[in-house]
């Protein structure tokens, strides 16, 4: 099997499978995105599908406990052809336990709520969801193509068809000027879903996107470490969102936090007030990504 270009995956993926159902984002206009913009999008062929499984299958099929269909958003491959390979891995990988996939709101939103109970029964248990922010403003700007009402909405939908969900949020996203309807609408968002899992990523920008640009031309502040935390403080005060599970420890972030919601929102905003006080924070260089 041979992957074409970059492959990106959540970190909670890092022992998957990784089988490329399509090729890049379908959406890729995000502005602080790089992942995906040397690739034209495109779904595979199901025939180069179903040959990566097989020889996937008969070289370790038994060591396989977890698949992640990728690129970008591989929610947006046509139902049947979902189905088709979900059933492939059940049928050849024994020990599998979970499949997952990004998807991107308007993926979900455009599939019935039939079809994904259906891809659930088949076996696809968790999608990641990218929504970056709960505030319409910052969504519009950053070209992310949807409004928190599609979001809250896909997210719904979502724990309606009993499909887990993983959101993940950036903080930073609305420089200092934003930074408090960023961190309140995007925890709006999170209380108005309660999805299994939430995680903030710091904003981390690769020179070449059209974000790091902005920034260039001095038309947008990024966040220093001390308004990061802020940020995230503000966020985890107005958090209602009972059993969430938290992350916030992913390598580009200043202050690695984990918990429940609500349960340990006081112990990780203790920790947070710890890290600000001491200026103990992930150095620069370890957070270039
Ligand atoms: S952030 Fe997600 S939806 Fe936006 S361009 Fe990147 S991969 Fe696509």
């Amino acid at each position: 099997m041979q992957y074409e270009g970059d492959v990106y995956r959540p970190p909670s993926e890092a022992r998957s499978l990784i089988i490329q159902v399509t090729i890049g984002c379908s959406h890729n206009t995000c502005t602080f995105c790089h992942m995906y913009s040397d690739k034209k999008f495109r779904v595979r062929k199901r025939e180069e599908i179903l040959r990566d499984l097989e020889e996937c299958s008969r070289d370790y099929g038994e060591y396989v406990s977890r698949v992640f269909f990728a690129d970008g958003d591989a929610l947006v491959v046509r139902t049947s052809l979902l189905l088709e390979l979900l059933a492939y891995v059940k049928n050849h990988f024994p020990y599998v336990e979970r499949v997952t996939a990004y998807g991107t709101a308007s993926d979900v939103l455009r599939k019935s709520e039939e079809e994904l109970r259906v891809l659930r029964a088949a076996g696809l248990e968790m999608i990641y969801l990218g929504a970056e922010s709960g505030d319409d403003d910052i969504l519009l700007q950053i070209r992310k193509g949807q409004t928190a009402q599609e979001l809250i909405d896909a997210g719904r939908k979502l724990k309606r068809c009993g499909i887990k969900t993983s959101v993940t949020l950036i903080s930073g996203l609305g420089g200092p000027e934003g930074m408090e309807k960023h961190a309140l609408n995007s925890a709006r968002l999170i209380n108005e879903m309660n999805p299994e899992y939430a995680s903030i990523l710091s904003l981390s920008l690769r020179p070449d996107s059209p974000m790091a640009q902005e920034v260039a031309r001095g038309e947008r502040k990024l966040l220093t470490a001390d308004q990061t935390v802020e940020e995230t403080e503000m966020f985890l005060q107005a958090i209602d969102s009972p059993g969430t599970i938290f992350r916030s420890n992913h390598a580009s972030n200043y202050v690695a936090l984990a918990g429940v919601f609500n349960e340990d929102i006081p112990d990780m905003l203790r920790q947070l007030e710890e890290a600000k006080a001491r200026k103990r924070y992930r150095p620069d260089w370890m957070r270039d990504l």
